[in-house]
């Protein structure tokens, strides 16, 4: 049996120590802080940055429940509460009991074996608790190492159909813009083609096709004009595209803007009467986070293929999957070349699959409906009083995600110490101050994030 879990105090309460310390010789002394912040600047690429690295990086010791225990205090803080769940993994918190438990029971079986000629129960068991819990025609299951990986391979699976099919002139993509789905080269070529971070490259990636981005807002009725043009556009390229390919009903990294269920439902019809598949990443959506267990239900659509990721190791592991149909599989298979051919040397591996089965058993097994609602409406009362902050365009609230716009670009820096200040992690950019919490952050956990996100909008 898993330990009491309190997600407050959350699980084992005091982190191991290293073996140096106990006597142990197995593994290596810790670095002072400042060894470590050196080594770091001198040696270490972090996401999105130079090298050297500009911004000094806090120092995470451990994390447990929804709070990183710093090496040492910083702006008189020694613990943060955690309101970006690991970039929106880490829904059950950290150090959880139950996914230790499945890590360490599957640590002691098999941490890894190749997928090539062999198969595992965890990784048969991850798919089909998969194809059982995502729209009823997704039946196939690829296991990727992480959420691009995932694209790509979704991609492959879209222009390998049509060049199965005898239509290889079908290969371009078509997206709106605003959004994000990963950063190896072909989810680049479907970022957001300004603003994003992948503008450097824009005349060497494929050139894809691009709607304008979704008119605003989750309740908003559909505009028809758009609609009309989002039609046309896909009939304008029918020819040449294999696929449109979005994020449902969030934008994430994209800019964090949320839109009507209603175009998926446009794009779900224009698809079908125009012979181009669907795919939905989810990567960002899925699990829950939106308030439905995946985004697609808030439409009642579902796409050719589907990607998750993200969530779906509860934040232990990199893991991610594409899913697609019946119909998809089956047409690579009537190819030319019937092989889907794309086969990580770490696809389906045991430990991370085993850590994902235990996480979504986890989610499932709890109402985690309630609780996204109840972060979502403690994120609303909470974050009302950004709205009268100067520079503050948009607070808006979507199942367990807050966001406040700013009207300039947020100050990294001031913002990140005004979020740390008040106790808690915080990562902004662009004009964006959001949160993503973990399902287990207590409401009052939740005020002291919503405290922050107030705190950097207006100090940054
Ligand atoms: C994060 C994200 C990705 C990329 O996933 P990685 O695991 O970082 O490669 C792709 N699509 C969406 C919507 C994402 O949010």
């Amino acid at each position: 049996m898993p330990e009491p879990y309190d997600p407050e105090l959350g699980g084992p309460a005091e982190p191991k120590p290293y073996a140096s310390e106990i006597g142990g010789s197995s593994e290596p002394k810790p670095y002072a802080p400042d060894e470590l912040r050196a080594l770091d600047r001198a040696h270490v690429w972090h996401p999105y940055g130079p090298m050297p690295g500009r911004q000094e990086p806090l120092i995470v010791e451990s994390a447990s429940g929804v709070r990183l225990r710093l090496a040492e205090p910083v702006e008189g803080q020694r613990e943060l509460v955690d309101g970006m769940s690991s970039w929106w993994s880490a829904v059950h918190g950290y150090n959880h009991p139950v996914l230790n438990e499945a890590a360490r029971g599957q640590l002691d079986r098999m941490s890894h074996v190749m997928f090539g000629g062999l198969t595992h129960e965890p990784a048969v068991r991850l798919a089909t608790r998969l194809v059982e819990i995502t729209p009823e025609p997704l039946q196939h299951v690829f296991l990727a190492d992480s959420g691009s990986v995932s694209v790509e391979v979704a991609v492959k699976m879209c222009l390998q159909y049509w060049r199965s099919a005898g239509r290889p002139e079908k290969r371009r993509l078509l997206t709106w813009r605003g959004g994000y789905h990963g950063d190896t080269w072909q989810p680049m070529s479907v970022c957001d083609p300004e603003g994003g971070m992948h503008e450097l490259w824009s005349g060497a990636l494929p050139r894809q096709v691009f709607a304008d981005a979704p008119p605003d807002g989750f309740d908003a009725e559909p505009d028809p004009a758009y609609v009309a043009r989002l039609r046309e556009l896909i009939a304008a390229h029918a020819d040449e595209v294999a696929a449109v390919i979005v994020e449902p009903v969030v934008q994430g990294a994209g800019g964090m803007r949320f839109h009507s269920p209603a175009y998926l439902r446009v794009l779900r019809e224009a698809c079908d009467e125009l012979d181009v598949l669907l795919v939905f990443d989810e990567i960002a959506t899925g699990f829950g986070r939106t308030g439905k267990l995946f985004a697609a239900g808030h439409a009642g659509v579902s796409p050719d293929v589907m990607c998750v990721g993200k969530a779906l190791t509860g934040g232990y592991l990199t893991m991610a999957a594409t899913l697609c149909t019946s119909r998809v599989a089956e047409g690579i298979s009537r190819g030319e070349v019937p092989v889907l051919a794309h086969g990580p040397t770490f696809m389906g591996n045991p430990l991370a699959a085993s850590i994902a089965s235990a996480s979504v058993d986890l989610l499932l097994g709890q109402d985690w409906e309630g609780e996204v609602a109840r972060i979502g409406a403690g994120l609303r009362s909470g974050l009302a009083a950004a709205s009268d902050l100067p520079g503050v365009v948009d607070v808006r609230v979507l199942g367990a995600i807050g966001v406040v716009q700013l009207d300039h670009e947020v100050d990294m820096a001031a913002a990140t110490r005004a979020a740390v200040r008040e106790g808690v992690w915080l990562r902004p950019f662009r004009d964006l101050v959001y949160t993503m919490p973990p399902y287990v952050t207590g409401d009052d956990d939740v005020q002291r994030i919503c405290r922050a996100v107030c705190a950097a909008a207006r100090e940054g």
